[in-house]
């Protein structure tokens, strides 16, 4: 078959300008972060590769859209469109609005979870884990082994294995697992998706068993493209068709709207059921706003609707994809071990096979991230042993298999200049990897220490 290229479906309207930092201003920038990239000042970094949240770039009809913000207290215009924009292409009959995906997690997880519960999900995330663990449950890990693997090439690294299911039943009774929480485009594996086989044959096993299905949505059409791309019979279905598939399988949805739907800030809940709706708006009032705003501005809820539309449109999603792609591609290409196949959002360096002389307990993912912003002012952040946190119970270090850096790439916001200029940056920093020194906490926050944390070379 012919290759056709692609080009990014939109042209650029208004630019922000970026400067490049000397060598002896990032050293002190990132001497001063306590060698953790969340605290570096932004306008200290040449290209921000931090993360994909809310730091999208918003079309001109979004930006429109934000004129027509109704921001009445009470039963705003914008409410309404995002309900029935949620219903129309996620299938979820109720909405609840929150200020992002985490103010979602508090309230699903404060309803369905009693303190004792299992909560079994393809693989922890940071504030998902923390609100189970607050409202009184234990996180179990069901997904396959191969996705704590980098180098698997299974194409859906995202699926869940039903054997663990099953023995989590066997050990603890479906009773004490109020549902089964499923990520798409599984953000810690480094982004890999789950396959539509997967997730149906999901929905049967909880209904054998009478347990909810959580859908985190949070990176849905990403998930989708991978099913068109990789999965048998997919190839001739919209993301569009497959994304509405997907949601229609599962009960309920937390969604962070700062990924997927290209939105600065925002989130909702959304379920199908009556009476988890009527919990959730009187809990919401609580921690986030009326049910008809949640955490969010009119305005914010009408660019949200309207990036909903704009994230399930095929060209838009291969032109996502496919920058992450090549920038992973090029990492590849020059002999940079990464978690592999490439994910949807962010290309993952394998800390551990790029700095095999600092042990886990000092950190080399941390220390790479550090490194590679001294190197080039690309900022990238942690994905190991400093996200994965302390056990609940004993206070131990969880030490993940995968102790990654991410590259995260923010969608419509850099060319492929900005993946040729990273990519150099990383080659650099791994013709110095042996100079790397591993870190110690100088502070350590109590709670997604990884955020605030600070460290200093061991010396
Ligand atoms: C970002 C994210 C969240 C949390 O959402 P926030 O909007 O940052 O609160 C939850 N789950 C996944 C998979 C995420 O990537």
């Amino acid at each position: 078959m012919a290759h056709h290229s692609w080009a990014e479906p939109y042209k650029i309207k208004m630019v922000e300008l970026i400067k490049m930092t000397s060598r002896e201003e990032r050293e002190k920038a990132i001497r001063e972060a306590g060698y953790n990239t969340f605290l570096l000042r932004s306008e200290d970094v040449y290209i921000d590769l931090l993360t994909d949240s809310g730091v999208g770039a918003m079309s001109d009809q979004q930006w429109a859209g934000m004129m027509l913000g109704d921001e009445a207290y009470a039963g705003s215009r914008n409410f309404y469109h995002l309900r029935d924009t949620v219903e129309e292409y996620y299938s979820y009959r109720y909405t609840v609005p929150t200020h992002q995906g985490r103010g979602a997690e508090n309230i699903l997880s404060q309803i369905l979870i009693e303190p004792g519960d299992f909560v079994p999900g393809n693989m922890y995330f940071t504030t998902t884990r923390l609100h189970q663990e607050l409202a009184g449950a234990t996180f179990v890990d069901v997904i396959i082994d191969e996705a704590h693997d980098p180098v698997s090439e299974h194409p859906f690294k995202g699926n869940v294995d039903f054997a663990k299911l099953d023995a989590l039943v066997e050990r603890v009774g479906a009773g004490h697992i109020p549902y089964v929480c499923i990520a798409t485009c599984v953000n810690m594996a480094g982004g890999q998706p789950i396959s539509l086989e997967n997730l149906r044959r999901l929905r049967k096993w909880c209904d054998q068993h009478d347990i909810m299905l959580v859908h985190d949505m949070t990176r849905v059409a990403e998930n989708a493209y991978f099913i068109q791309q990789r999965e048998h019979g997919q190839q001739d279905r919209s993301i569009r068709e497959i994304v509405h598939e997907i949601c229609s399988l599962t009960d309920a949805a937390t969604m962070s709207s700062k990924k997927d739907a290209m939105v600065n800030i925002g989130g909702f809940l959304a379920m199908n059921d009556p009476g988890f709706y009527e919990k959730a708006c009187a809990l919401v009032v609580v921690y986030e706003g009326l049910h008809t705003y949640g955490g969010m501005a009119g305005r914010d809820m009408e660019a949200l609707a309207i990036g909903i539309t704009e994230s399930v449109q095929d060209d838009h999603i291969r032109a996502r994809v496919g920058q992450v792609e090549y920038l992973g591609q090029k990492l590849i290409a020059g002999g940079v071990p990464v978690v592999q196949p490439i994910g949807g959002h962010a290309v993952f360096l394998d800390a551990r096979r790029i700095l095999p002389h600092i042990p886990q307990e000092q950190f080399p993912a941390q220390a790479l991230a550090a490194a590679l912003y001294e190197e080039s002012g690309v900022r990238s952040m942690e994905r190991g042993v400093v996200s994965a946190g302390r056990d609940a119970a004993t206070g131990e270090n969880h030490m993940p298999k995968l102790e990654l850096v991410r590259l995260t790439i923010p969608r419509r916001v850099y060319t492929q200049a900005h993946m040729d200029v990273t990519a150099e940056a990383v080659f650099s920093v791994m013709e110095k990897a042996e100079a790397i020194q591993g870190l110690r906490f100088t502070y350590e926050p109590e709670m997604l220490r990884f955020f605030q944390a600070r460290f200093e070379p061991v010396a």
